[in-house]
């Protein structure tokens, strides 16, 4: 299929776009490289260096490249920096995602495959978390990204988009060639395996007051991989709805900086911070639904493979991508 991916020089983009393209894909990417690394795009696919705003590039993209489908990664994704400036999460969420909607319809694009989170829940009333679980989020990123879910639906209804919108859990690993890196770096596992390197000090502990085991947040995470492997089963036709992506396991904080001693090998010092604003203290995902109408079978759900393909890929690439 003739896909176009935004946000394909980030994180879970690039590694989406290794996939599609091993699964034998055509990719063009569109990033305006705000986030992304240029070097973190596969060399197979084509590169359009391009923002959400600009409505006729992104529909003179699509009829160039003749897409059949959009894959739309791009987007802010920090919940502490939303709390801070939500303007800027719903502008790039939702107003000029919106234009990436407007355009697909333009051109018959039939099939929109959408990164949302399971941040649209908030504190959820039971774990783990089904599908249905009603969405009250907590945070400006969670709601910008249920805005943009709700545009879905209306899109699905009145023009006949196809859509498949992907809540997930914490997304976390690398594969053998593309990995986390983020010029802020603000998510857990990166952070701590940062110390594991020695270009850190120590690991910070958002918050020991949450009513959970050991005091610490709880997380589903899911390897990146496996991440993929959802998307690419999404564009078979007919694939449709809203599904969560995770492994149905959590894990504190203190457990996950534990592994990456364990898998590391190193000390980790921790020093223990205040809680985060935004931040609920437990998710974890029910994926049954992925699993039954997809197929989605992850490869990876162990915690210990994860945190090993990330810390295989930081050994590797201990500066990050090169480049700005
Ligand atoms: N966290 C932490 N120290 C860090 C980064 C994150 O204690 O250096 C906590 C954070 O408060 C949350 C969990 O780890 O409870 C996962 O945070 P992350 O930013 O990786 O993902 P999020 O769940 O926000 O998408």
């Amino acid at each position: 299929m003739n896909v176009l991916v935004t946000g394909g020089a980030g994180y879970i983009g690039s590694i989406c776009v290794e996939q599609l393209l091993e699964a034998g894909h055509a990719v063009t990417v569109l990033d305006n490289l705000s986030e992304g690394h240029r070097s973190a795009v596969d060399p197979r696919a084509r590169f359009v260096e391009g923002c959400l705003s600009n409505g006729p590039l992104l529909a003179r993209t699509l009829r160039e490249t003749a897409a059949e489908a959009v894959l739309h990664f791009a987007a802010h994704a920090l919940v502490g920096e939303s709390m801070q400036n939500p303007a800027k999460y719903f502008r790039n969420n939702v107003a000029w995602g919106q234009n990436l909607l407007d355009a697909a319809v333009e051109t018959g694009v039939r099939k929109f495959v959408f990164s949302s989170t399971c941040a649209t829940y908030g504190p959820p009333e039971r774990l783990p978390m089904t599908e249905d679980l009603p969405q009250r989020p907590i945070n400006p990123y969670g709601e910008s990204k249920l805005m943009f879910e709700r545009l879905l639906e209306w899109y699905q209804r009145i023009y006949r988009l196809e859509f498949v919108a992907f809540r997930y859990f914490n997304a976390a690993g690398a594969s053998a060639r593309y990995g986390e890196h983020h010029r802020t770096e603000t998510h857990l596992i990166p952070n701590v395996l940062k110390v594991a390197l020695g270009q850190s000090p120590q690991a910070e502990i958002y918050g020991t007051d949450y009513p959970t085991p050991d005091g610490t947040c709880i997380r589903d995470y899911i390897h990146i991989v496996d991440l993929a492997d959802a998307h690419i089963r999404a564009l078979e036709p007919g694939r449709q709805g809203f599904y969560n992506l995770g492994n149905g396991e959590g894990y504190s904080v203190r457990q996950v900086i534990d592994a990456c001693a364990r898998l590391s090998g190193r000390t980790i010092p921790c020093a223990e911070k205040p809680r985060r604003p935004g931040d609920p203290p437990r998710l974890v995902a029910c994926a049954d639904k992925a699993r039954r109408d997809l197929g989605w079978r992850p490869r990876y759900p162990k915690l210990d493979d994860i945190v090993a393909s990330a810390w295989a890929w930081h050994q590797n690439h201990p500066s990050g991508y090169p480049g700005p």
